[in-house]
């Protein structure tokens, strides 16, 4: 036998695993296969030649009873989707769900059916089950919005943990800008021996605090994607000198030898964010000093064979890191072992602020250790080098000698700041020097004061009440642009700020500040600064 009979054909229909509802151009059944008998409960007698909407009364007027008129009149094919319509027909899947009238869930394709030579269509119309689907979608849909759920409170968690630690951070370091300034000052009264050392120690410890401090807020920042790439010219030359430099004392009192290196080839002068580097030499150099005992510190900076990049790598001879801690180091507060923190102090998120910055720049960094032998820590940033021009004619403030208080140049000078400690700590720090300080409250004052009196400096604090640094600053120039007074002529106004954000600080600039110094301000910084504009 090659070919199915008209009897194979009918036993096939009856038996298919999808229920297959025959009827003709007068809506009356003429085919119930098997599976539609056992899912609708009817007896086939009573389903054969009974009309349909007799048999289906609640169908009148529906979607699907529309599309079966369609089929019997236009030939139209439909597909009705269990989405809009879930229950069309009183079809179970056992004795219980009829009990309960626990329907299955239906997908309809309403096919018309017209045999050769004869003018009558019929409409089949075929009903999968589809349960199992809908219920497994349902189960990943609730997954899924649970998910989305749990990643915008993770999300949200983690916002608030951000912006938790930059506030934090923030709070801690204004009284501790205080703690620093005193103690610089208690250190230039006459203190014995024994008091002196006490004061060594207070200054580590407030400077160890306001390091930990720095890391989480620069943390917090890079995290929130708040930290923003600066891209100026610097001299890198420079910027190795000045950042080993850091190191020499220590060093030297470890009986270490530090030493760096700067590739022929590289510019004198290149592009990037030159702040963000040197925190990045600062923290692998500190690194390195930290775990060398005895040999010596290598700081090579070599320009890539594409000419595209620069690779820095700093190389110690310390006690080295085990090779199964190499990867673990660069995340936050990860130590090689728990006694790190007792022996040499920190908190472990060094290298992870430093992976960071690095990733950031648009580079990688990667380590390479032996125990008892050393480590080298390599990175690669993009390079783009130029000519530098005006080189070494101006010197940078920070560079200044200062001269005795009493060379200082004389000088009167406006403080526009509202908090007593700060205003204390301030005049502590020119205490020797003949400097005469006229105190601000507010910007409003401020404004007033230099309307009455001539300043050669102007202090200025951004965070005031009732008038802020930056509108006083912003109402002081309109005032020397209404006066003509010439830009050479006009007040050097230092904005000393606790935000230092690059917005922030670009802000100030625009506003018409000359120049601007984080808090905690340090009096030699400060006083480096006075002088630069006093002795021009
Ligand atoms: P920490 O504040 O503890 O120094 P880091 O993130 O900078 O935090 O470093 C993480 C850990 O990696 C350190 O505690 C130390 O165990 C190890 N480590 C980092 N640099 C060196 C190095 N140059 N030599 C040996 N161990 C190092």
């Amino acid at each position: 036998m090659n070919s199915l009979s008209e009897k194979h054909l009918l036993t096939i229909v009856k038996k298919s695993g999808i229920g297959i509802l025959i009827l003709d151009k007068n809506l009356n059944i003429v085919l119930a296969n098997s599976w539609i008998i056992k899912s609708s409960g009817f007896k086939e007698k009573s389903l054969i030649g009974a009309s349909f909407l007799a048999v289906f009364p609640e169908l009148k007027d529906t979607r699907t009873f529309k599309s079966v008129e369609l089929c019997l009149e236009y030939s139209q094919y439909s597909i009705l989707t269990h989405t809009l319509n879930p229950f069309p027909f009183p079809l179970y899947d056992n004795e219980k769900n009829r009990e309960i009238g626990k329907r299955i869930y239906q997908y309809l394709h309403i096919i018309p059916i017209s045999i050769e030579d004869e003018t009558d269509q019929f409409c089949m119309i075929q009903i999968s089950d589809v349960s199992q689907q809908v219920v497994r979608e349902k189960l990943l849909r609730e997954k899924m919005t649970l998910a989305n759920q749990r990643e915008i409170e993770a999300q949200k968690a983690s916002q608030a943990k951000t912006d938790f630690l930059a506030s934090m951070s923030h709070e801690i370091r204004t009284p501790l800008n205080a703690i620093l300034g005193m103690t610089d000052t208690l250190n230039e009264t006459d203190l014995t021996e024994e008091q002196q050392e006490y004061l060594t120690v207070l200054r580590n410890s407030g400077k160890a605090l306001f390091n930990i401090i720095n890391d989480i807020l620069d943390l917090s920042r890079i995290e929130s994607g708040k930290l923003e790439m600066e891209h100026i010219h610097f001299s890198i030359r420079d910027l190795m000198s000045e950042t080993v430099s850091l190191f020499y004392m220590k060093a030297k009192a470890k009986g270490i030898d530090v030493q760096f290196q700067i590739d022929e080839e590289i510019s004198e002068s290149i592009a990037g964010d030159s702040t963000r580097l040197q925190q990045v030499l600062i923290n692998l150099l500190s690194n390195a000093m930290k775990f060398t005992e005895k040999g010596n510190i290598f700081v090579n900076t070599l320009l890539c064979e594409d000419k595209k990049n620069l690779r820095i790598s700093v190389e110690d001879t310390g006690i080295g890191i085990p090779s199964e801690k190499l990867n673990s180091i660069f995340e936050s507060f990860t130590q090689v072992d728990s006694s790190t923190t007792r022996k040499y102090g920190g908190t472990g998120l060094g290298l992870t602020i430093t992976k960071k910055l690095i990733q950031l720049m648009g580079g990688e960094i990667s380590v390479v250790s032996h125990v008892g032998v050393g480590s080298k820590f390599s990175f690669e940033i993009p390079y783009e080098g130029f000519i530098k021009r005006n080189s070494g004619i101006h010197q940078h403030w920070l560079n200044l000698e200062l001269p005795n208080p009493e060379n200082f140049p004389s000088c009167n000078i406006l403080l526009a700041e509202d908090s007593e400690e700060n205003i204390f700590i301030i005049k502590t720090f020119f205490r020797k020097y003949p400097i005469d300080i006229s105190i601000a409250y507010n910007g409003k004052e401020a404004l007033a004061k230099f309307k009455s009196q001539k300043f050669d400096i102007i202090l200025m604090d951004m965070q005031m009440p009732e008038m802020d640094g930056l509108e006083a600053t912003r109402e002081i120039r309109k005032i020397e642009v209404a006066n003509q007074i010439r830009a050479s002529d006009s007040v050097p106004i230092i904005a000393i700020s606790a935000n230092v954000q690059k917005e922030d600080i670009s802000k100030s600039f625009l506003a018409g500040i000359t120049s601007y110094l984080p808090k905690p301000v340090r009096k030699q910084e400060i006083l480096k600064l006075m002088y630069f504009y006093l002795a021009l």
